[in-house]
């Protein structure tokens, strides 16, 4: 394992105890401060290796490897905003907090500086349903980085969200990304989104293999500029192919 590898998995492999066969021989480094997208057919096991990486699950075979031994503070982002509808986005927020044993006032700094992150100072006492989709997700990405997470785990976060806040929120994650210093597994069906966020694309088969593994060109910042040039479009292209490939006709 390379000094700048983040996390190593060896040989991953996960059968559910209905015999499902959700991953197998799962083997990549994850560098550290790394942006690298899972992209793959529904079923792939794309959900299950982020359950797996998060120590939610054991994987069936095979091992991970964390570079401090242990795996860091992790943050954990889901489609589904999950949000707490009776409750404030501050209250949201501070949750994890909360089950950490920590009292609010002690906390209060720390909310309200996640909540900046992501720009909803204003928003800390509304209640959820008062928010729009874009906005929610926020609130859930903020509930993430109150623990200063360093590596951070995205399951289709803004899928739900229309084209013009996903790519307002990719382009936040992006700035985040950078000044918080993430590593960030991603995990999309949108080709262009895995290409427009990441580092490395990873494509999945439909029987739990990775396929392909993608290294995506373009510094960073990125932004309409990259969007709207011809190596954006090539890569994608690249990837929609590569992931053709393994889609069941
Ligand atoms: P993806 O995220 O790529 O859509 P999942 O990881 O959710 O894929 O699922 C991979 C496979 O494992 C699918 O066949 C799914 O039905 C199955 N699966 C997922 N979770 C469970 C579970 N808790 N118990 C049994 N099978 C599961």
């Amino acid at each position: 394992m390379t000094d700048q590898a983040l996390l190593r998995l060896s040989g991953i492999g996960k059968t559910y105890e209905s015999g499902t066969r959700a991953l197998q021989e799962i083997g990549f480094d994850v560098a550290c401060g790394g942006f690298v997208s899972l992209v793959g057919p529904s079923g792939c096991g794309k959900s299950t290796l982020l359950r797996l990486i998060a120590g939610l699950m054991r994987p069936s075979e095979g091992r991970l490897t964390w570079r401090d031994g242990a795996r860091p503070e992790t943050g954990f982002v889901f489609q589904d905003a999950t949000l707490m509808p009776w409750a404030s986005v501050f209250e949201n927020v501070y949750l994890p907090l909360k089950l950490k044993g920590l009292a609010r006032e002690d906390c209060r700094v720390r909310v309200m500086e996640a909540l900046a992150r992501v720009g909803l100072s204003d928003e800390a006492e509304a209640m959820p349903r008062a928010l729009s989709g874009g906005m929610k997700m926020r609130v859930s990405i903020a509930r993430a980085l109150v623990m200063e997470p360093s590596l951070l785990l995205m399951d289709e976060p803004f899928a739900a969200l229309d084209e013009l806040t996903r790519e307002k929120l990719d382009d936040d994650l992006l700035t985040l990304w950078k000044e918080q210093s993430w590593t960030v597994l991603f995990v999309t069906h949108s080709v262009f989104e895995a290409v427009y966020l990441s580092e490395r694309v990873l494509v999945f088969s439909h029987e739990g293999k990775i396929t392909h593994d993608i290294a995506i060109e373009g510094g960073f910042p990125r932004g309409d500029a990259f969007r709207e040039s011809a190596l954006y479009f090539e890569q994608a292209k690249r990837v929609s192919a590569a992931l053709r490939g393994e889609v069941r006709p």
